[in-house]
């Protein structure tokens, strides 16, 4: 009795410990507000738009909304560099679980976890120009929804892209530089049928998107599957450059499926 007692006791100071080392850490890790609302408390993680990461990894409609939440902040001047500590390092060292997957330009002026403001191991980043794929990006998409098991994907564009530039203009490009300009024509001679004056690259770096959404749409064998059945939702948006903002395309957020479980999830590592 009384050793099970003194169990419970160095038990309960164990956790106590563990608690306090979790505050400190916080503490150390995130800024101070100019208000005296406690870190951390739900009133601050309200006004921080916090959501929380395995409930976003276990259904994508919520990562989206903690997307959102993170851009918010990063708009409003309230980045709270989430997850980047030493002990989230060695908690990720051995696998992850990225809740969502970007597919993004390259452009250096689009950083992704620190648009979303987003930390170690949340996000899935393929990166090329214009965010033109073929067959590397396919498969790193599909690593990280068939084996990471994440559900989300959202293709991203920017505002003022080169890459889409140069397919709307259409220079002589040395090099390999053919290869993005070709695959970006098809959005662009589209949004030049349509006579978008000047509007045209603003119009055709969203029909961009919009293509590339519905390209890993069809995706077979794996997203297309996943799509239809709801296991994975796959969105676009476009990111402001003067803003900070990321802006869903409303056509690429209509008519998604409900989301639906996989049966049995696949390997986290
Ligand atoms: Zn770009």
């Amino acid at each position: 009795m009384t050793r099970n007692c003194l169990l419970l006791i160095g038990l309960f100071l164990f956790g106590f410990g563990q608690d306090l080392q979790a505050q400190r850490r916080n503490r150390t890790s995130q800024p101070t507000t100019a208000t005296s609302t406690p870190i951390d408390s739900a009133k601050w993680r309200a006004e921080h738009y916090v959501v929380d990461r395995d409930s976003a990894y276990a259904d994508p409609y919520i990562g989206l909304r903690k997307l959102m939440g993170g851009n918010r902040r990063f708009v409003e001047n309230k980045s709270i560099k989430p997850r980047q500590d030493r002990a989230i390092l060695m908690s990720t060292s051995t696998g992850q679980k990225p809740f969502a997957t970007i597919v993004g330009c390259s452009d250096s002026r689009v950083p992704n976890e620190i648009i979303f403001d987003q930390g170690v191991g949340d996000l899935f980043i393929i990166r090329t120009a214009g965010q033109v794929m073929a067959q590397a990006s396919y498969g790193s998409i599909e690593f990280a929804t068939a084996v990471l098991g994440s559900k989300l994907i959202v293709v991203l564009g920017h505002q003022a892209c080169g890459a889409v530039d140069a397919a709307v203009k259409r220079p002589e490009v040395p090099g390999h530089i053919v290869t993005l300009v070709n695959s970006i024509k098809p959005a662009a001679q589209k949004v030049r049928a349509m006579g978008m004056g000047e509007k045209m690259l603003e119009n055709a770096i969203r029909q961009n998107v919009i293509e590339q959404v519905n390209e890993l749409r069809d995706l077979d064998p794996i997203l297309a599957r996943k799509y239809q059945k709801g296991e994975v939702i796959i969105v676009g948006a476009v990111y402001q450059l003067s803003t900070g903002k990321v802006e869903f395309i409303p056509e690429t957020m209509k008519d998604l499926p409900a989301f639906k479980a996989p049966a049995a999830n696949s390997s986290s590592k």
